[in-house]
């Protein structure tokens, strides 16, 4: 009689899967060979995001909201479900600190009970609007408490705490991502994000809305190499558990990337001034010494590779009844 072999393949889950991050990392993690549970409830995300891994045998897609229980066996958990744009998650804010905080204690349980490592993606959010610049993992934040961000970075950094707290109280295996803003293709057109509204704008050929003087700054990932350093974070040594950022050090003003988006495209769009939010932090740089130390990693595409790549699919378009938008 054969004997059954059974797959050692590494049973990965990946809560907001079908996300604009999710997408891409489920691609990268079905290319290193592993078996790929994709959860996601499609409130910012869509089957369009994911239509090219279904079919693909070692993929596997559920329809769930993570704040209700999950019940499944896995050997490690990517957790990324949760709205990113402000947009989408001042939308209905009371969901968006449940998805963050009932979330992370539902698949805390889930690794507790199966022994699985598991990985939050963080923010920088969890800085608020620093006061110390560039900012290290050691920089305990500054943040509104009861503003219109509270409910993302308030909720980011319950759910940090609750991962040192599993971690210190129930041993399990951690890992903190503070992730600074990404970009690339998949990302909402009108998530009303900077990089997708000023591409889309440029190729309209409509004014690109500078919000300020445009002198804030910002850091700009490109998705691929977020995707590497949230892999290599996975597979650090576990008494490696962060908090670590992850994001591009290099920094532009708002203006500078409006200017580059315009050259770019080679569109004829004006910058029109717009009132600026309130709480939007004035710089945002990540310190990554952490990460360049412990997990050898440095994102390796400027802003000049990965903005053509994301302006091509803005210039692509979706496809029909893809309309990006807020789904529920
Ligand atoms: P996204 O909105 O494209 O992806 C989030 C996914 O989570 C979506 O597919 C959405 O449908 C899903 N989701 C939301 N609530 C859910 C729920 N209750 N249950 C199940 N699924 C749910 O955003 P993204 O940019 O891909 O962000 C992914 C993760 O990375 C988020 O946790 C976000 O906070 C974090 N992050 C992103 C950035 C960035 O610049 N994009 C920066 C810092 C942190
Ligand atoms: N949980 C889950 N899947 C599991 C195990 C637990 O969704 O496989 C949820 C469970 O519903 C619980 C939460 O995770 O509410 C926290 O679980 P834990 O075991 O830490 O706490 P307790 O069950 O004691 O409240
Ligand atoms: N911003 C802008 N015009 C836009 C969208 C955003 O000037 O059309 C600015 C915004 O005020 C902020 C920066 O760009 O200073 C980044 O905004 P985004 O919402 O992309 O990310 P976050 O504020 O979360 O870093």
């Amino acid at each position: 009689m054969t004997q059954r072999v059974y797959s050692t393949r590494r049973r990965v889950l990946v809560t907001g899967g079908a996300g604009f991050i999710g997408s891409h990392l489920c691609e990268r993690l079905l290319d290193d060979g592993c078996d790929v549970l994709c959860v996601d409830n499609f409130f910012t995300g869509t089957k369009d995001n994911i239509a090219h891994l279904v079919g693909r045998p070692h993929f596997e897609l559920m329809r769930h909201d993570v704040t209700f229980p999950l019940y499944v066996e896995v050997d490690e958990i990517y957790n990324l479900a949760c709205p990113a744009a402000p947009i989408h998650y001042q939308y209905d804010p009371v969901q968006t600190t449940k998805t963050s905080v009932h979330g992370a204690i539902n698949v805390l349980g889930l690794a507790k009970r199966v022994k699985a490592k598991i990985l939050q993606a963080s923010t920088s959010e969890v800085y608020g609007d620093p006061q110390v610049h560039p900012q290290p993992e050691a920089y305990w934040g500054h943040v509104n408490p009861i503003g219109l961000r509270a409910c993302y970075d308030e909720g980011k950094r319950c759910a940090e705490t609750l991962f040192f707290d599993y971690y210190r109280q129930h041993k399990l295996r951690i890992k903190v991502a503070r992730i600074f803003n990404t970009y690339g293709p998949r990302m909402h057109p009108n998530d009303g994000r900077v990089v997708s509204n000023f591409v889309v704008q440029a190729l309209k050929g409509e004014p690109l809305s500078v919000y300020g003087d445009g002198g804030q700054t910002r850091s700009f990932c490109y998705v691929d190499d977020l995707v590497e350093g949230l892999v290599r974070l996975m597979a650090s040594p576990d008494d490696f558990t962060g908090p670590v950022n992850m994001g591009n050090p290099v920094e532009f003003t708002i203006l500078e990337l409006a200017q580059k988006v315009v050259e770019l495209t080679g569109s004829k769009s004006k910058i029109e001034r717009k009132p600026l939010p309130s709480d939007d932090p004035k710089q945002r740089q990540p310190d990554i010494a952490l990460a360049q130390e412990k997990l050898g990693w440095t994102p390796k595409i400027a802003l000049a590779e990965g903005l053509p790549k994301t302006i091509d699919y803005f210039r692509q378009g979706r496809p029909e009844g893809q309309t990006p938008s807020v789904h529920r």
